[in-house]
């Protein structure tokens, strides 16, 4: 396996944006804003070499301006849609994602009343990419290399990716990812794990679309109470992350998204208006309106992330729970239940961002 390996190695440095890619971690927070170009796949994989101090890669740099300019809606298309392409890498992750992926597709245009037209009020279209009906894959099935792009396939499509890991649920990247000046294969992905429903496929479809997790928006905490200590990882990464640099604190494990994802920590999902540099930019952490929505699909459930213990009658327990009566008031809380539809305030955002047009 060893000259292998160093063939790979080679290669990657003779050309930074050939075939070759450096695999992503499993372990990816959900809703990823920033383009996984080969520059922050590699960054990536630094991120988790212990030996390497995550400042002085200029983590937050590479992000935020290398990685490319944030994320942006969807284009729309000469034909006046706004067409989403995809593609599952090769044949057996399409046989084991596709029921799903195709239901989630469902959630959404069932809840918007159907398929972008004038009635609907949306032009957004999930299409897979195909050739005479049948499937292309983004990889090159015939090329000797199997990580070779499929160059029947534009670079702005979103790849489709089976991750077999027992912890893992989904990711996404977050809206329209590409450069248009230097487009690269690989940039936007979804990566859907073994025990993911179409319900959390359907999440990762809101992150593909360009939303945010609700419970991350800047103003959260006048509605949710965060816990990041009943975390379900808290202490273990706590544990790891003390143990590899002592003066890592709580509040940075909990606060520092580099340092949440350096240690896997899966705080990184609920950091207060964070997501690396992309969002900074301007890029809004969505919402149609002002109001707080409890019920989007993009919210996190009480019982999703926290410790065992975590109940209706021990929300001490809990991660995140709703405040009854606001934040002065903080004993008082309910639990978050698990939304499995969008909510009206995202199928708003769906006709704001993509209005259907004639
Ligand atoms: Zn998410």
């Amino acid at each position: 396996m060893k000259p292998l390996f160093l063939l790979r190695a080679a290669a990657l440095v003779i050309s930074p944006v050939a075939a070759n890619i450096t695999e992503l971690p499993d372990d990816l927070p959900c809703g990823v804003a920033f383009s996984v170009r080969n520059s922050t796949r590699n960054l990536l994989a630094a991120l988790r070499d212990p030996t390497i101090d995550p400042g002085a890669l200029g983590a937050a740099d590479v992000f935020g301006s290398n990685a490319g300019p944030g994320p942006k809606p969807w284009l729309r298309g000469s034909n006046l849609l706004v067409t989403i392409p995809y593609c599952y890498r090769e044949p057996y992750e399409r046989a084991s994602l596709a029921w799903r992926v195709e239901e989630a597709i469902k959630i959404w245009e069932n809840a918007l009343g159907g398929q972008a037209s004038k009635d609907t009020g949306h032009a957004v279209v999930f299409k897979e990419t195909t050739d005479q009906g049948r499937p292309l894959y983004c990889y090159d099935l015939g090329a000797s290399n199997r990580f070779k792009w499929n160059d029947d396939i534009p670079y702005e499509t979103v790849s489709v990716e089976a991750v077999s890991s027992p912890v893992f649920i989904a990711s996404a990247t977050i809206g329209f990812l590409s450069d248009p000046q230097q487009p690269e294969p690989w940039e936007m992905f979804m990566r859907v794990g073994h025990f993911a429903s179409s319900v959390d496929v359907a999440h990762e479809l809101g992150h593909v679309l360009g939303m945010a997790h609700e419970h991350q928006r800047l103003d959260r905490d006048k509605y949710v109470k965060y816990n990041c200590s009943n975390l379900r990882d808290y202490y273990r990464r706590l544990h790891d992350a003390t143990a590899m640099d002592p003066s890592i604190t709580p509040d940075k494990l909990c606060n520092d998204f580099y340092t949440a994802l350096r240690y896997a920590f899966t705080g990184t999902q609920f950091i207060r208006g964070t997501s690396p540099g992309a969002w900074s930019r301007g890029w809004p952490v969505h919402s149609a309106s002002d109001a707080y929505d409890y019920d989007s699909i993009m919210h996190y459930a009480t019982q999703g992330a926290s410790r065992i213990g975590c109940a209706a009658n021990q929300l001490d327990k809990c991660a995140l729970t709703k405040y009854k009566n606001g934040p002065g008031r903080p004993w008082e809380v309910m639990p978050i239940p698990r939304n499995t539809v969008p909510s009206g305030e995202d199928l708003s955002w769906v006709r704001n961002v993509y209005p259907w047009k004639e």
